[in-house]
C-alpha cells in the first residue's frame, strides 16, 4: 500500500497542471489515471478537431505548446503530443491504467483511502480530483429516440464520417454548442447533414477565439479579486468560429432547426408535420462531471457536483477539485486557464500539509 502526501486522480491536462505545481512545491504525489496512455479527454475527441486557441494560448504551466505546423490552431494530434511530452519533460509520476473506484475516509484519520478498481490502495493525506467530464456523456431523453432504427452516437464516440459509415448518409446532429457546430460542419462536406438545437445557436464574432475568451476570463478574475462587478460572461457554449465552422456557415450549411417533436423508426418529425428520413443521429449534448469515485465520501450534491470554496470541497477539507468548468475556477476547463486553478489549489494543499504534518 502506497502512502503519499497528495493523490491526484486523473491524468489529463488538469491533473498534469496540478502535478507541475506539486513538483515545484516539493509535495510528494502520485497521479492515478484510468487511460492506457497520456492525453486525458483529448484521446477521445474526433480526428479533425482543432483547438480554438493558438498554441501559445493553449499551454500548461512551465512550457509553451509548440506552434501548430499548419495554420494557427493546433490539431488534436498536436495537443496529444504536447501532453505526452509534458509528462515526460517534468517526469510526472503517473500510474496507468489505474482507475479509481472510490475515495473513503481511512480508519487512520490522517489519510483518505484511494481504492483502485483493479485492486491496490493509495493512502493520501490530501486528494485532488481532476477527472474531467469526457467519461460521462450527457444523453437527454428525446421523444421517440428509443424507436429510431438508425445509428445513434454521442459526440464522445464520434471520430470521423468514414469511421461511422456516414459518408453520403442523412445525419441529424443535435446540440447547439461547439461540438454540434464542428461536427455538422464536417459532415456537411460529405453527407446530407441537418442540425437541430433547443435555442438558436450563438455564433461568436469571427475574430473572437479562445485567446479573447481567456483575456475576458482574466479580466473577470481580476475584477472579482478587486471586489468589482462585471457584466455576465459570454457562455462557454457560444460557438467559436474556427475555420471549418466559418466556412460551413458561409456555405449555408449551419442553418439550425428547432428540435424535432419526436423521432420515428425512420427519422424525425417536427411540429407542423415536416418529416425527415435519417440514417443517423449524433448527440452533441455535452457532458457532466465524472465524480462517481466521490460518491462514498458523501460530498456529492443532487446536481452531481461538489460544493466548493475556490477548488476546495466544503464538506471534506482534504479534497480539492480542479478543471471541471467555471464552478471550479475561471476558464479551468481550458489548457491555459487550468494553470491558475492548479496553482491556487497547490498553495492550499501545501498549507494544509504543513499545518497537519504529524512529526
Ligand atoms: P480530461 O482531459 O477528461 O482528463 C481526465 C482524466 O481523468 C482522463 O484521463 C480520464 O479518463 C481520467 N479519469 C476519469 N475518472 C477517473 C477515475 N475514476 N480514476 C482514474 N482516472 C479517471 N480546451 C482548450 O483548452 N482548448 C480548446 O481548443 C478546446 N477545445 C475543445 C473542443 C471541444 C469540442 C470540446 C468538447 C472541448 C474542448 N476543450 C478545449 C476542453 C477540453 O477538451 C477539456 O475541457 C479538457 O480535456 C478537460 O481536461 P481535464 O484534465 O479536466 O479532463
Amino acid at each position: 500500500m502506497a502512502i503519499v502526501d497528495t493523490a491526484v486522480i486523473g491524468g489529463g491536462q488538469a491533473g498534469l497542471a496540478v502535478a507541475w505545481y506539486l513538483r515545484r512545491a516539493g509535495v510528494e504525489h502520485v497521479v492515478l489515471d484510468d487511460q492506457p496512455g497520456p492525453g486525458g479527454g483529448w484521446r477521445g475527441t474526433w480526428d479533425s478537431l482543432r483547438l480554438f486557441s493558438p498554441a501559445r494560448y493553449s499551454s500548461l504551466p512551465g512550457w509553451m505548446m509548440p506552434p501548430a505546423k499548419d495554420g494557427d490552431y493546433p490539431t488534436r494530434e498536436e495537443a496529444l503530443g504536447y501532453l505526452a511530452a509534458y509528462e515526460d519533460r517534468y517526469e510526472i509520476p503517473v500510474l496507468r491504467p489505474w482507475p479509481v473506484s472510490t475515495v473513503l475516509p481511512s480508519p487512520d484519520p490522517e489519510f483518505l483511502e484511494v481504492q483502485g478498481a483493479r485492486g491496490g490502495t493509495v493512502l493520501a493525506r490530501t486528494v485532488v480530483s481532476a477527472t474531467g467530464t469526457w467519461r460521462c456523456p450527457r444523453r437527454p431523453r428525446l421523444p421517440g429516440l428509443e424507436r429510431f432504427g438508425g445509428t445513434v452516437l454521442h459526440s464522445a464516440r464520434y471520430r470521423s464520417p468514414a469511421a461511422h459509415d456516414l459518408v453520403g448518409r442523412r445525419v441529424l446532429v443535435v446540440g447547439g454548442g461547439n461540438s454540434g457546430a464542428q461536427i455538422t460542419a464536417e459532415l456537411s462536406t460529405v453527407a446530407s447533414s441537418m442540425w437541430a438545437t433547443r435555442e438558436p445557436p450563438v455564433f461568436l464574432p469571427d475574430d473572437v477565439d479562445g485567446r479573447v475568451l481567456f483575456h475576458e476570463a482574466t479580466a473577470r478574475y481580476r475584477a472579482r479579486e478587486a471586489g468589482e462587478e462585471l457584466p455576465p460572461p459570454r457562455s462557454l457554449g457560444d460557438i467559436v468560429m474556427v475555420p471549418p465552422v466559418r466556412e460551413a456557415r458561409d456555405r449555408g450549411a449551419l442553418e439550425a432547426r428547432p428540435m424535432p417533436e419526436t423521432f420515428t423508426p425512420q427519422g424525425a418529425r417536427w411540429s407542423g408535420g415536416d418529416e425527415e428520413a435519417l440514417d443517423a443521429v449524433i448527440l452533441a449534448t455535452g457532458f457532466r462531471p465524472a465524480l462517481d469515485h466521490l460518491q462514498e465520501l458523501g460530498v456529492l450534491d443532487p446536481d452531481g457536483r461538489v460544493a466548493v470554496e475556490g477548488t476546495r470541497s466544503v464538506r471534506e477539507p482534504r479534497l480539492w477539485l480542479v478543471g471541471y468548468g467555471a464552478w471550479t475556477g475561471f476558464a479551468s476547463a481550458t489548457l491555459i486557464g487550468v494553470g491558475r486553478s492548479a496553482r491556487a489549489t497547490v498553495e492550499e494543499v501545501r498549507e494544509f500539509l504543513e499545518g497537519n504534518r504529524i512529526p
